[in-house]
């Protein structure tokens, strides 16, 4: 086809049957990014059926027509939005649906949030957190008139109604402010991790007891902080020994925790160990947690003795800068999209804020 006949198609005679086509065979492709896809579910499930309107989720981008990013989009997920995007015929489209996609939600001014509308023309956004089923029904069918009319519209006409006068009060009307940073960081936090409770705990006295006796030399504390909890700290060169002694009954690594103390110049590290092997220690969780400079944040890898703590060390690395010695990973990306700023997550990283500008 010359490019006289895609104009004909365009503007021709064809064309009122080509957008006809378009109109009623929106098929958006199938890209979950987050709580709000829950809600597009519910729009293309029995009870609104959004097939009726012509549109239908597709699993193959080059086939679709129609993006609906469902909320947050981050750093990573945004090449991938783009990426879906560019190999999408022409003509495409793109609802934006969810406070996220809008302006960061409640990840506002998070270090890993990308606008949709940097990435790819949006045609509609949907407000609320997350926006109903008919919200988006709504939106998809602005998008049918956009396609017939070429225009686009307010999804909703609003009337300017006078509260005070509706109401029989007349209030001053309040200048307006911007929004202050939720970023609100307390000067002094209290770190406790290891807080002695008065609890009654028979088997944990025992244990107690018997870690004691075993980890001999090797620790600062051992002190049952609840019923089942056991808090174990430990010197950063004291904590490959103890955590060998501890491996044959507490045999896997259920989470990794940093925790940035940075008016004490300090790191806590934390692993939670559990069992799996033996029956009465299962409900048990010991907290080995060690400290460590803030300004040279190295401690030994337990990865070697439980594979579990791998994947969350080398989250921990990412997040808060901490190096886990003997991790075959450490100074390589894993999780974050490789233009994520440094160490995210320690308590003095800051973005760049929003800047508002009040007019009048
Ligand atoms: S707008 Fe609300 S529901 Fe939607 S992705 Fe964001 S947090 Fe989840």
């Amino acid at each position: 086809m010359g490019s006289e006949d895609v104009e004909f198609l365009h503007s021709g005679l064809l064309s009122q049957i080509k957008k006809w086509g378009t109109k009623w065979s929106l098929w958006p492709v199938h890209l979950v990014t987050a709580c709000c896809g829950v809600e597009l579910a519910h729009a293309y499930a029995c009870g609104y059926d959004a097939e009726r309107i012509g549109s239908l989720n597709y699993g193959i981008c080059r086939q679709t027509n129609l993006i609906i990013v469902e909320g947050a989009i981050t750093r990573k997920m945004a090449k991938v939005l783009r990426i879906t995007w560019e190999q999408m015929p022409n003509p495409k489209f793109v609802i934006v649906m969810g406070a996220c996609g809008l302006k960061g939600g409640l990840f506002w001014n998070s270090y890993h949030m990308v606008r949709p509308s940097e990435v790819v023309p949006v045609d509609y956004f949907v407000p609320g957190c997350p926006p109903t089923p008919e919200a988006l029904i709504r939106a998809i069918v602005q998008l049918q008139d956009k396609i017939i009319t070429g225009e686009a519209k307010n999804s909703a006409e609003f009337k300017e109604v006078d509260l005070g006068k509706l109401l029989g009060v007349v209030k001053e009307a309040k200048p307006k402010k911007p929004p202050k940073s939720p970023k609100k960081v307390e000067p002094k936090p209290e770190i406790v991790i290891d807080k002695a409770k008065e609890v009654e705990w028979e088997f944990g006295q025992k244990l107690v007891e018997e870690l004691q006796r075993e980890l001999v030399g090797l620790f600062d504390s051992i002190t049952i902080t609840d019923v089942n909890r056991i808090c174990i700290r430990v010197k950063p060169d004291k904590l490959l020994s103890v955590a060998s002694t501890l491996a044959d009954r507490f045999d896997h690594v259920k989470s990794v925790n940093v925790i940035d103390v940075p008016h004490e110049n300090k790191f806590i590290v934390e692993y939670v160990l559990s069992s799996y092997s033996i029956k009465e220690l299962m409900p048990v969780l010991i907290n080995l947690a060690t400290e460590i400079p803030r300004n040279d944040p190295k401690v030994p890898s337990l990865a070697g003795i439980f594979p579990s703590a791998d994947y969350m060390e080398r989250e921990m690395h990412e997040l808060f800068g901490v190096w886990f010695e003997g991790n075959p990973w450490m100074g390589r990306n894993f999780l974050l999209s490789p233009d994520t700023p440094k160490c995210p997550l320690r308590k003095d990283f800051k973005l760049e804020e929003d800047k508002y500008v009040l007019e009048g």
